[in-house]
């Protein structure tokens, strides 16, 4: 289910029309005008990344770095080969915004790619598409296809010297292949494990060339930015929060579902879109960004804003956007064994601390459960945890550890008694 609301990327689609992904209801929307207006008023690249910064765009895939400073980074002088590419590898348990939009409006993607591959002087682009949609990869092919065919894409894109082409690439479902040198690493055709950062991608890439990597609701949003100006997009959040931001609301609500919104959007607006609490239960915490982010209490959150600086002041992360509600039901212990068990399974296993440790902090987590946890396993979590973070590759290993200094933080009483009792503090579900 998908609902969309004044959005700069679902504007006027109708996911309920099984045509909208179509080139034709793309350009009947307004579509590949941007492309138009750079190409034809032949606009410097300068002014095309003077206007992503004026927008004020973060990057959606979680980081949310400035997307007009990132691709300013790409030496423009560089003699040989650059490339741009797209990161449809999203994986963040809680996250489904981006196949949402190769569904529903591949071609938006289209656009900013190659209005990336314009502003940035790259003649090849790549889109990594995680391997567990299928269908959605089959519908890019498709899309991409009609670009050709309408000469949005290929040699002298629309009659003028510039030329891009555009490939999709099919993932395999790793979780580590959305790290962006882990993706690069997969697209050479290795095994996909992170490289060390830096050297970053702007200067060291894809097949050691310098490459922009960007997420897919990012280069979704440049076409908008491009035909209806930078301004016009930071008007609809909030300063430093520019535009709207999808957000993919999982768990004990009434619709889940994307809901594209402007950043700075209460949280409880954005509940009540979702038809609030699922059978009227009562909200107990969220995870505001994706399951690396810290979890936060309801009292919290029912104060707080949708957008990077709000969640981040109350000690979590926008990331992705992938918002997870839990009722008054969830065993706190119970989801964080869960979530730990994800890290652990998904480890690449280059670095021991993140190797050994996500099995580790797992194993203490299902001991707990098991009803078999010691007094002093709390400690050992935190003391484990400041022992794996920061000392890895790269951020999976503090990915692991986030989610339990939050749970910690916040609902450490529950996790004291199951230890001592051996079992949940009240009939929770098993969630
Ligand atoms: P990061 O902060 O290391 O980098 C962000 C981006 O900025 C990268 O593209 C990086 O190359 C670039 N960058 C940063 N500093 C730079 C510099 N000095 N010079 C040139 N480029 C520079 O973050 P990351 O490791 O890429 O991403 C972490 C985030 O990913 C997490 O916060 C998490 O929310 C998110 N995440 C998302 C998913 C998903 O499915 N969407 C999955 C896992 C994690
Ligand atoms: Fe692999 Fe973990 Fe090291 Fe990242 S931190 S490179 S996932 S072992």
């Amino acid at each position: 289910m998908a609902m969309y609301q004044n959005g700069v990327i679902f504007n006027q689609v109708d996911t309920t029309d099984p045509e909208c992904w179509t080139l034709e209801a793309y350009l009947a929307r307004g579509g590949y005008q941007a492309l138009k207006k750079i190409i034809h008023d032949r606009i410097p690249q300068d002014d095309v990344i003077a206007e992503l910064k004026t927008s004020g765009l973060r990057g959606r895939g979680g980081a949310g770095f400035p997307t007009g400073l990132k691709w300013s980074f790409m030496p423009r002088s560089f003699p040989g080969t650059k490339y741009i590419v797209c990161n449809t590898d999203e994986g963040e348990p809680g996250t489904f915004k981006d196949r949402d939009i190769i569904d529903y409006n591949p071609h938006a993607l289209i656009e900013g790619m190659i209005i990336g591959g314009y502003a940035m002087g790259a003649a090849t682009g790549y889109n990594y598409i995680h391997g567990e949609i299928f269908e959605s990869y089959l519908r890019f092919e498709t899309a991409l296809q009609q670009a050709r065919d309408a000469g949005f894409l290929g040699q002298n894109i629309l009659g003028s010297d510039f030329s891009f082409e555009l490939h999709a690439h099919h993932g395999y479902g790793a979780y580590i292949c959305g790290e962006e040198t882990a993706l690069l690493e997969s697209l050479e055709g290795k095994k996909g494990q992170p490289r060390f950062k830096p050297p970053f991608p702007a200067s060291y890439g894809l097949y050691g060339k310098p490459t922009t990597v960007n997420n897919t609701e990012t280069f979704s949003s440049v076409p908008f930015i491009i035909r209806d100006g930078g301004q016009q997009f930071a008007d609809k959040g909030i300063p430093n929060n520019g535009g709207t931001k999808l957000f993919s609301v999982s768990g004990h609500v009434e619709r889940p579902g994307n809901y594209e919104i402007p950043l700075g959007t209460p949280f409880r607006d954005l509940l009540d879109m979702c038809g609030g609490m699922r059978n009227g239960k009562k909200l107990k915490a969220v995870i505001p960004g994706g399951s690396s982010a810290p979890v936060l209490p309801a009292d919290v959150m029912m104060e707080i804003t949708m957008d990077y600086d709000a969640i981040a002041k109350a000690g979590s992360m926008l990331g992705s956007g992938a918002v997870i509600v839990m009722d008054e039901d969830v065993c706190m212990v119970k989801a964080l064994e869960r979530l730990s068990y994800f890290y652990f399974e998904e480890s690449c296993g280059q670095c021991t601390p993140c190797r050994e440790g996500t099995g580790w902090l797992y194993r203490i987590i299902h001991r707990i459960t098991s009803g078999k946890g010691r007094p002093e396993d709390l400690d050992l979590l935190e003391s484990l945890g400041n022992n794996i973070s920061g000392r890895t590759i790269c951020a999976l290993a503090d990915a692991a550890v986030m989610p339990i200094q939050g749970f910690m933080k916040h609902f450490r009483p529950e996790f004291e008694h199951y230890i001592e009792h051996g079992k949940p503090m009240k009939e929770h579900r098993w969630c």
